[in-house]
């Protein structure tokens, strides 16, 4: 091992305007001095549509692609063509259509060889009485086309309770939404096909955009039971200690309260790390709430201290 697998990898986010963004990226998390309107935060991305630049040290200026692409060996050289997740903090103040991700099969055959996208929300924070958008109801594909058809919405759409601190994993062909007032963790597979099944007939600029009818009941899993198998609690989770939060084919994630110090060892692949609140240092550098950061192949041990709230993800394939 080098001393470049002991170089912790800063990066810099990417900002997204969107028109049912809020202002908590700016007034809580500081990414602008400025600005409303900003729905997203790509802490961790080497995605064409955010590619995220390393902050300092030797790889300052360059994107995450580019080291990706240039030092497979400080990622366990995984073979996955492309960085295979993207982590994004999102802050909705608006509703968010509904939207159902095919998987890496149809996003292959359908959208030019892209992968599908499976992700997870990690709730950061959400109003008492907030509910998401997760499944249908319908029993037969034939009912969900019909339902779709006739533009019966609001019957099909499942909504469901969440609290702050719940972890959702929304698998290919699941229906879904965040409502206004949540602010989320999303750690995804590094994918943007989405097809929009319900936009509550919104115009945008005086025209509804645009719904993509025959993907979505393609797509779209039937019966659906993700509001059973999707949805984990996770509240006052000890301080000082790992929580598995998720583990399917392609990520891991950890929830990580460290109050006063924790030690453990970097042996994936790489971590990626985001910062969820609080402030402290790793292996002596400063981290604030808002800070992401992934520790390389090799890393060996973390030496974590203060207070602070962190992610950890990694990946869960060697494809
Ligand atoms: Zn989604």
């Amino acid at each position: 091992m080098t001393d470049k697998n002991r170089e912790i990898i800063f990066l810099e986010p990417e900002l997204k305007e969107n028109v049912w963004g809020g202002n908590r990226l700016v007034t809580e998390f500081h990414y602008r001095d400025e600005g409303d309107g900003i729905g997203e935060c790509w802490g961790i991305s080497a995605h064409p549509h955010g590619d995220c630049k390393i902050a300092e040290g030797t790889w300052k200026g360059k994107t995450l692609s580019w080291l990706y692409r240039e030092h497979r060996e400080l990622f366990g050289n995984v073979k996955a063509p492309e960085f295979p997740l993207l982590v994004k903090i999102i802050d909705a103040k608006e509703k968010l259509s509904i939207q159902v991700h095919p998987d890496d099969a149809y996003a292959k055959e359908h959208e030019n060889g892209s992968l599908g996208k499976t992700e997870c929300w990690y709730v950061l924070d959400c109003p008492e009485d907030a509910e998401l958008v997760i499944g249908h109801n319908a029993k037969t594909r034939e009912e969900l086309a019909d339902m779709v058809h006739a533009g019966r919405y609001e019957e099909l759409i499942r909504r469901v309770p969440v609290k702050k601190g719940d972890c959702v994993q929304i698998i290919p062909g699941t229906i879904h939404a965040i409502t206004p007032g949540m602010l989320i963790l999303e750690t995804q597979q590094s994918s943007d096909v989405t097809y929009r099944v319900y936009d509550y007939g919104r115009l945008v600029n005086g025209k509804p955009r645009p719904i993509h009818v025959e993907q979505s009941i393609e797509v779209t899993n039937v019966p659906d039971l993700s509001d059973k198998t999707g949805i984990k609690h996770f509240a006052n989770l000890s301080p000082n200690e790992l929580h598995e939060l998720v583990s399917c084919e392609f990520y891991r994630m950890w929830k990580l309260d460290v109050d006063g110090s924790f030690e453990m060892e970097q042996s994936h692949p790489f971590l990626l790390v985001s910062v969820l609140s609080g402030e402290g240092r790793l292996d002596g550098r400063p981290i604030h709430k808002g800070m992401h950061m992934i520790l390389p192949d090799g890393y060996g041990n973390v030496y974590v201290n203060g207070r602070v709230e962190l992610m950890l993800t990694t990946v869960n394939c060697t494809k």
